[in-house]
C-alpha cells in the first residue's frame, strides 16, 4: 500500500481526559486540525489557571496546516484558539454561533491576532487541501453544533464530536439521523465517537424534562431564583429564560463571558429572549425579589465564579440573601465534586435553599449514553472504531460497547493522545507517539510551569518552607553570625520558638565543627532534624554567602 493512501490521525488533546479536546489529520503531508480546547486543573495542579494542549507537533508544521475546523462553541473545543493562532494562522470554519462566540471570546481576551473566518453551515462541506469535510447537525446542549464527515483518497471518517440524540432537544434541531444513514450507504471505514458517558446505561434524557423542573422551581421560590450554569450552555440559557417568563420573572445576567454570549447567541437568533425580559443586573438588584432571576457562572464550585464569592460572601456587586434559591445547572465535571460540595455547604450556612441535579431534574446531560452510543455504531457500521473524547476506562467501556454490536476486536483501537494511528486499506494501525501532554497555562506564563514545579508547588502546600541565611569566612570556612532562620506554613509559632534555635545550634556546629561543608550537607543535616522532631518534610533552602 502506497503512503499516498494513508491517513494519519493525531489524537493531541482529549483522549485519556476530558477537555482540551484537540485532533489532527494528515494526509499527504498536509493537515486540518479539529477542535482546540482547554481543560481545567484537577485538584493537584496548584496555581494553574487552565490547560491546553501541547500541539507542538502542529507549531513544527505549520505550513503543512490547512485549516482549523470547530465543531461548537464550548470550551473543552474552542478554549485553546487564542494559542492556537498565535502560532498558527490558517482558516477557521464554524458555524455561525461557534464563529459568533470565538469572536467574542477573542475580543474578551484581547487577542492581537486576525483570524479569517469560513462560517459554514450544517448540511454544507468545504475542501480542505485534500480533505472534504461534510458538516452535519448534531445535537448537544448548545445549539449549531456539528459532526464531520471527512472524506480523502484513504476513505471517509466520521468524526463525531459531542453530541446525543436528543428527539425533543430545545432547539428543535436533533441530529442528523438522515446524514449518517447515507454515510453508512457509502461505507465509513473509521467512525470516531464521544466516549464522555461510555459509563452510563440507557438513553440520556431529553433536555426537554428541564422545562417542568425549572417551572416548578421558579414558582415555589419565595425569593429570587440564581441559576448558575456554563457560559456557553446556551441551551439552558433559553430554558431559564422561559421559565422566567412563564413565572413573572425578570432575568438579569451577571458576568462579562455569559453577557457576551447572550448577546452574540441572541443577535444570530439562537436564543430567542424578548427584550423586555431581560433587564440589567443593576436594575434587578433593586426590584422585588420574587420578579427576579440571575443567572450567572459558578456550577462547578469555582471560587473565583459569581457563585464561588456568593457562597464565601466576596462577591462585590450584590451578596447572597436567607430568601435566595440557588440552583446549580450543571453535573460535576470529574474531579469537581469536593469543590461543589464546598460551595454548597457554604450557600446552605447562608440561609440560601440550594437545588442541584440531585434535587431535581434542572440538568441532563449533553452526551449520548450507552443506548444512543451503540444506535450510532449500528446505524454507522463502521469497519473501524476508536473512541475519543474520555478518560481511559471511558474509552476503554465505549470500544467493548463497540464489540457488543459486532465491531471486531481488531478494528478497534483504543489510544490516548499522542498516540498516532494510521488508516490504510480499510484497517486501522498504530502510528508513532509523538508529544501529547499538558501545557500549563498562569497568567502570562505559557508551557513554562512543568511536573518539576507542580511537585514543588505540591510540597510548599503541604508542609510549608523553612529557610536558613549562613554567612561563612571565605578563608576559614567557619560561620560569622548566628544563622538567620525563617519558617512559613511549617509550624506553629509556639512549636518554632523550640525548634528554631535548635536548628541553629545544629547549623553552627555542624560548619564549624568541620564536618559539613557543602550547602547539600547542610540541607540535609537539617532536613533530617526537622522530620526526627515534626515527622514533616518541608521544603529546606539555604542561602550561604562567603566573605
Ligand atoms: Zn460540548
Ligand atoms: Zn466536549
Amino acid at each position: 500500500m502506497s503512503k499516498k493512501n494513508k491517513l494519519r490521525i493525531i489524537p493531541l488533546g482529549g483522549l485519556g481526559e476530558v477537555g482540551k479536546n484537540m485532533m489532527a489529520y494528515e494526509f499527504a503531508g498536509e493537515i486540518i486540525v479539529v477542535d482546540a480546547g482547554i481543560m481545567f486543573p484537577e485538584n493537584d495542579m496548584l496555581g494553574v489557571d487552565y490547560i491546553i494542549p501541547d500541539f507542538e507537533y502542529l507549531i513544527k508544521r505549520a505550513d503543512q496546516v490547512r485549516g482549523l475546523i470547530l465543531t461548537h462553541g464550548h470550551e473543552d473545543h474552542i478554549g485553546a484558539i487564542q494559542h492556537f493562532i498565535e502560532h498558527i494562522n490558517v482558516p477557521i470554519y464554524a458555524t455561525p454561533l461557534t464563529c459568533g462566540l470565538i469572536e467574542a471570546k477573542l475580543l474578551r481576551n484581547k487577542s492581537q491576532n486576525k483570524v479569517q473566518f469560513k462560517t459554514v453551515q450544517a448540511g454544507e462541506s468545504s475542501d480542505i487541501g485534500p480533505f472534504k469535510v461534510e458538516y452535519f447537525h448534531v445535537s448537544h446542549s448548545i445549539p449549531d453544533a456539528v459532526s464531520l464527515g471527512i472524506t480523502t483518497p484513504a476513505g471517509l471518517v466520521i468524526h463525531m464530536s459531542d453530541f446525543k440524540f436528543d428527539h425533543t432537544p430545545v432547539d428543535g434541531w436533533p441530529t442528523d439521523f438522515a446524514k449518517l444513514a447515507e454515510f453508512a450507504t457509502r461505507g465509513v471505514d473509521l467512525l470516531l465517537s464521544d466516549s464522555t458517558n461510555a459509563e452510563r446505561a440507557g438513553w440520556t434524557p431529553s433536555e426537554s424534562i428541564i422545562g417542568p423542573a425549572f417551572d416548578q422551581v421558579f414558582a415555589e421560590a419565595k425569593g429570587r431564583v440564581i441559576v448558575a450554569t456554563f457560559a456557553s450552555l446556551i441551551s439552558r440559557i433559553q430554558q431559564v429564560a422561559d421559565a422566567a417568563q412563564k413565572n413573572g420573572r425578570k432575568m438579569a445576567i451577571a458576568g462579562l463571558s455569559m453577557v457576551d454570549n447572550v448577546k452574540v447567541a441572541r443577535k444570530l437568533k439562537y436564543l430567542d429572549i424578548p427584550d423586555d425580559l431581560i433587564v440589567p443586573i443593576e436594575q434587578a438588584l433593586t426590584m422585588q425579589d420574587h420578579k427576579v432571576v440571575i443567572m450567572c457562572t459558578g456550577s462547578q464550585g469555582e471560587p473565583s465564579s459569581i457563585v464561588g464569592r456568593l457562597s464565601a460572601g466576596t462577591n462585590r456587586q450584590f451578596a447572597l440573601k436567607p430568601s435566595d434559591t440557588v440552583v446549580l445547572s450543571s453535573h460535576p465535571i470529574p474531579g469537581n465534586e469536593e469543590s461543589i460540595s464546598k460551595t454548597i455547604n457554604r450557600l446552605l450556612r447562608r440561609g440560601a435553599n440550594v437545588i442541584d441535579d440531585q434535587v431535581a431534574p434542572i440538568h441532563v446531560s449533553g452526551h449520548a449514553a450507552q443506548e444512543e452510543q451503540k444506535l450510532l455504531i449500528n446505524l454507522v457500521r463502521p469497519k473501524n472504531f476508536m473512541p475519543i473524547h474520555g478518560e481511559l476506562r471511558m474509552l476503554k467501556r465505549h470500544a467493548q460497547l463497540a464489540r457488543e454490536v459486532g465491531i471486531a476486536e481488531g478494528n478497534t483501537l483504543v489510544v490516548e493522545n499522542g498516540q498516532v494511528v494510521e488508516l490504510i486499506g480499510n484497517k486501522i494501525q498504530l502510528g508513532e507517539l509523538i508529544p501529547g501532554g499538558y501545557v500549563f497555562v498562569h497568567g502570562e506564563s505559557i508551557g513554562d510551569i512543568d511536573r518539576g514545579i507542580m511537585k514543588e508547588r505540591g510540597q510548599l502546600a503541604r508542609n510549608g518552607i523553612f529557610l536558613v541565611d549562613i554567612s561563612v569566612d571565605k578563608d576559614s570556612g567557619k560561620i560569622l553570625n548566628e544563622p538567620e532562620v525563617l519558617t512559613r506554613g511549617f509550624v506553629s509559632p509556639e512549636e518554632a520558638q523550640t525548634l528554631l534555635p535548635e536548628v541553629r545550634k545544629r547549623v553552627l556546629q555542624a560548619v564549624n565543627g568541620g564536618g559539613v561543608t557543602n550547602e547539600k550537607d547542610i540541607i540535609n543535616t537539617i532536613k533530617s532534624y526537622l522530620h526526627q522532631e515534626t515527622r514533616r518534610r518541608p521544603m529546606v533552602l539555604i542561602t550561604l554567602s562567603k566573605s
